[in-house]
């Protein structure tokens, strides 16, 4: 299967290189050309299936040129016990009898992006090797707290690679700051940006489009590359646990196989919910996919109105990795609702460069409004419903969860829905110790990866064992830079 841009459909390239350049030169998502159909047979052969085969069986369907084989093995390196803290990887936790939560944090960041970052390293590896790659792919990543830290994990010492991260410099927690600068590895670099993500964001992009910068690393000997969710290697293993998700349901006797299930994403780049899509173009029996959003709630309106206007005040959350104003994945969405119409895209993409705005066509809001619903959760409603799963259900979740199990019960309020849901956890809420503390009515005592102490006092919640590592580990990195300062520092990395 070949893969190409959703600004110009004349690009044609092999899933290697889809992954090895990660953004189309044109600046569009690198994207299938079809979308593999599953059926009930497939679906039923992986109901038994671990969830690695699970990953191999469903990855092959989208890498054609990879083998089964060598996806299983990786499979096996990114889901092993010694990364993460359940055999299942991806369990469904049951919170009442149609409400079910996806718990995408047992990786070794305690994040969901380790179910994408511990993937992603692998399959670059391997494409450098079948496209005879011979330069050395510096990844550049821009942050709002989790990529990072799950990106250089994955990537450490990883050979033939080089990472440097940017974060905001007040816009992650004390535990995902701590987690980043005590990085091991000889090939990571990070680095703070005076600024928000948007600003670390643009950098990047800025970076990968500055044709001067890549033919003077070039020169040095390296390529750039992206790990962020525009990369297809990182939404491809996000699928994956969506369809895992529905045969642990079936395998439970939960549901009746063909039974639609609503999926619940807390969204930033609109990454997690994009994967949701692909499993359910794919045939998976799906219903609603329900967007929710902190109080940066552009994508609310956007799947509301059809006008995506990210020309509004931006807020710093307690949900830090949702903080995003410019949904980058919504370029795919908008590319197969279109009928895959590359010029609508690219106008699309033009306008909201220029003017921060832009509205989509009849036939695109229609698709929406079929789809998507979309919802958000401010601050206080973030706090109470963290203390009120705690309280009705003995759950203690994250921030970021709040918001989806918040927009969740919106929905089942405003629609009546009955359908079965499942919403997404995508972080433990050790990751964000003092905003939890405080919602289930503790004071926190102390700062930073102090209060794993304390939340683990009160909740008697095992703290992940990587978190509880980081006191005491040595600060590796101390770097700020101006957003501006951002190409310097690129280019001192990779001397
Ligand atoms: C990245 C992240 C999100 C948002 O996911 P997207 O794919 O960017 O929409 C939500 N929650 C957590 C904890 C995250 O790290």
């Amino acid at each position: 299967m070949k893969y190409y841009s959703t600004r110009d459909t004349s690009v044609r390239i092999s899933a290697a290189e889809a992954v090895k350049m990660g953004l189309s030169r044109d600046g569009g998502l690198l994207t299938p050309e079809t979308i593999p159909q599953i059926d009930e047979a497939f679906v039923r052969s992986l109901v038994n299936a671990r969830y690695q085969e699970r990953a191999a069986k469903v990855m092959a369907l989208y890498l054609t040129d990879y083998s089964e084989e060598e996806l299983l093995s990786f499979a096996e390196n990114a889901y092993g016990a010694d990364k993460f803290d359940t055999e299942a990887v991806a369990p469904v936790r049951k919170v009442d009898a149609a409400t079910y939560c996806l718990e995408l944090w047992h990786g070794p960041t305690s994040a969901f992006k380790d179910m994408a970052l511990q993937m992603l390293p692998q399959l670059l590896s391997a494409a450098l090797r079948k496209t005879g790659e011979d330069k050395t792919v510096c990844i550049l990543v821009a942050t709002s707290g989790d990529t990072g830290k799950a990106a250089m994990e994955g990537f450490a010492d990883v050979p033939q690679t080089r990472i440097m991260v940017f974060y905001p410099k007040n816009g992650v927690s004390a535990v995902q700051e701590a987690q980043m600068v005590t990085q091991e590895g000889e090939n990571v670099g990070v680095c703070a940006v005076v600024g928000n993500f948007d600003d670390a964001q643009s950098g990047v992009k800025r970076i990968f489009s500055d044709v001067a910068i890549r033919e003077e690393l070039l020169s040095r000997g390296y390529i750039l590359s992206s790990a962020n969710s525009i990369n297809w290697g990182r939404i491809l293993p996000q699928v994956v646990y969506y369809i895992s998700a529905y045969c642990d349901l079936l395998r439970d006797g939960e549901i009746a196989y063909g039974e639609k299930v609503n999926f619940c994403v807390p969204t930033g780049n609109f990454g997690d919910i994009l994967a949701a899509y692909y499993a359910k173009r794919m045939g998976l029996p799906v219903g609603k996919l329900i967007c929710a959003s902190n109080r940066n709630d552009v994508l609310t309106d956007f799947l509301r109105k059809g006008v995506y206007d990210r020309n509004r005040t931006f807020h710093t959350t307690m949900s830090p990795s949702m903080d995003i104003l410019i949904s980058s994945n919504l370029e795919r969405l908008l590319f197969d609702l279109s009928g895959e119409n590359d010029a609508e895209v690219k106008g699309y993409m033009e306008k909201l460069n220029k003017e921060g705005c832009y509205e989509v066509s009849d036939k695109i809001k229609a698709a929406l409004a079929e789809q998507y619903w979309g919802g958000y959760c401010d601050e206080e409603q973030t706090a109470r419903t963290i203390a009120r799963c705690n309280e009705t259900y003995g759950y203690l979740i994250d921030t970021h969860t709040a918001v989806a199990m918040n927009v969740m019960e919106q929905y089942r309020a405003e629609t009546g829905d009955e359908t079965k849901t499942v919403f997404v956890s995508t972080a433990s809420p050790y990751k964000f110790c003092n905003h939890v503390l405080s919602a289930i009515g503790e004071e926190p005592k102390a700062d930073g990866v102090e209060l794993l102490d304390q939340l683990h006092e009160v909740s008697g919640v095992t703290v992940p064992r990587r978190l509880a590592a980081l006191k005491g580990k040595a600060r590796r990195f101390d770097l700020t830079a101006e957003k501006q300062e951002m190409e310097k520092v690129v280019l001192d990395f990779l001397k």
